[in-house]
């Protein structure tokens, strides 16, 4: 087992999209635990970077400016993390504003179907206090909990889930314009949970398509599947990333902050990958 002195968490969500710790108070728990350095990926926003980076300033710990961007294919729906981006590029920004956007008015969608299922809510009870965070279900399956609808945010999704009566799809991009718009934003695009269902199967077309890393170390994934991706990783020279997809201490809200990172060593690897990126050009593919 690593000690977590010696690790990285390359994914890592905070109050700018559904995790429950503000930036800030993110950075002191991993300087309590003697991180080496956290990747900032919230859903679809970039708006928890400055903070977290000022809030470590001074101090031993890296903080990298990410994302994580919700996309999909009809075969299933990838999550590409963009690693090193610069948060304040212009398509990106534009992108990332309407996605949230569009996250609002499913949001609101979502809030009809509950109230006709006997489970008004609020906006304001809904909504995040963060500018330009991005809402999701997870905040509205906190305010079913605050209501007594529900008895833990698990069961929101019976409702909420993909096949649940009050779900409602959000905007689609498909993963090449999530690869795409992360690599013109100077990041490294990398494949997160590659094991959700139907995704590993195409890691060789996404690879052809720009992507550069897949998240091997992730608090579900076993011994096998760490295996195998390692495989996939060396076949279609792909980075190797982890993190802990942490979302703050609610009970069943999944792994602790610096479960499953990587060691400190890997990171050179992917800061190389960003630089050279950065001096090649990356255009925004077609859809
Ligand atoms: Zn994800
Ligand atoms: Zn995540």
């Amino acid at each position: 087992m690593l000690s977590q002195q010696n690790c990285v968490d390359l994914h890592v969500h905070t109050t700018a999209s559904d995790g429950s710790l503000t930036p800030t108070e993110v950075v002191r728990l991993a300087l309590a635990q003697g991180l080496r350095a956290i990747a900032l990926t919230d859903h679809d926003s970039v708006a928890g970077v400055a903070e977290a980076q000022a809030a470590a300033r001074g101090t031993d710990l890296e903080v990298i400016p990410g994302v994580e961007i919700s996309s999909d294919w009809p075969v299933g729906d990838f999550h590409i993390l963009g690693l090193y981006i610069e948060p304040r590029n212009g398509p990106l920004g534009e992108r990332l504003a309407a996605m949230r956007a569009a996250r609002v008015g499913r949001a609101r969608k979502m809030l009809e179907r509950l109230t006709a299922l006997g489970m008004p809510l609020e906006w304001e009870e809904v909504l995040p206090s963060v500018n330009g965070c991005a809402i999701g279900r997870l905040h509205i399956a906190r305010a079913m909990l605050r209501r007594g609808y529900i008895r833990s945010l698990q069961e929101a999704f019976q409702y909420i889930g993909r096949y649940g009566p009050a779900y409602v799809p959000r905007l689609r991009i498909t993963p090449v314009e999530a690869i795409g718009l992360i690599r013109q934003a100077g990041g490294v695009a990398v494949l997160a949970h590659p094991t959700a269902s139907g995704v590993a199967e195409h890691i060789p077309t996404l690879a052809s398509l720009g992507l550069q890393g897949i998240e091997v170390f992730y608090p579900e994934h076993s011994f096998e599947n760490i295996k195998a991706l390692l495989r996939l990783a060396r076949q279609y020279r792909l980075l190797v990333t982890g993190g802990s997809d942490f979302h703050g201490f609610e009970p069943g809200m999944g792994a602790p902050l610096g479960s499953c990172g990587v060691p400190a060593r890997r990171l050179p690897f992917l800061r190389q990958a960003a630089m050279a990126g950065r001096s090649s050009e990356w255009a925004c593919l077609p859809l």
